[in-house]
């Protein structure tokens, strides 16, 4: 068991502390938890996932490129809200390859969301690496 706060960084364990440190790194990013269950990028555009819980006819969701050309990048996805109440999304991916990382920024550009990289990834510490994702201002 952790017994200060260093610890939490140091006994890295996936799913041991990760909700420990997530207080930390929330605190610093200034999110709170939402509500919202669905990983997709859609929710950071007003839209509603095609796809969960179940695929719907038509056109595809602008999530599923997540899940079936970037691979592994939505790792362990959170849903947030940041201090001007608009919707985050984090992902915490076992550290991608650059090119995939470039590829899954172009296709956030494509779509009117940022990546940002996260100084600490609370998942699994020195093996994650913490995307988060906003809506373009
Ligand atoms: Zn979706």
């Amino acid at each position: 068991m952790p017994s200060s706060a260093s610890d939490l960084w140091t006994i890295a364990r996936a799913g041991y502390s990760a909700d420990l440190r997530w207080v930390e790194v929330a605190a610093d990013l200034g999110l709170r938890p939402s509500r919202g269950r669905v990983d997709c990028v859609g929710a950071l555009l007003g839209q509603r996932c095609r796809e969960w819980p179940e695929r719907r006819a038509g056109d595809p969701c602008v999530c599923r490129p997540l899940r079936e050309e970037f691979g592994s990048i939505n790792d362990h996805a959170r849903r947030w809200i940041d201090a001007e109440g608009r919707p985050v999304l984090t992902l915490e991916t076992y550290v991608p390859e650059g090119s995939r990382l470039d590829a899954f920024r172009a296709y956030c550009a494509a779509h009117g969301l940022t990546v940002e990289t996260g100084e600490r990834s609370p998942h699994l510490p020195g093996e994650t690496l913490l995307l988060i994702v906003r809506p373009a201002q």
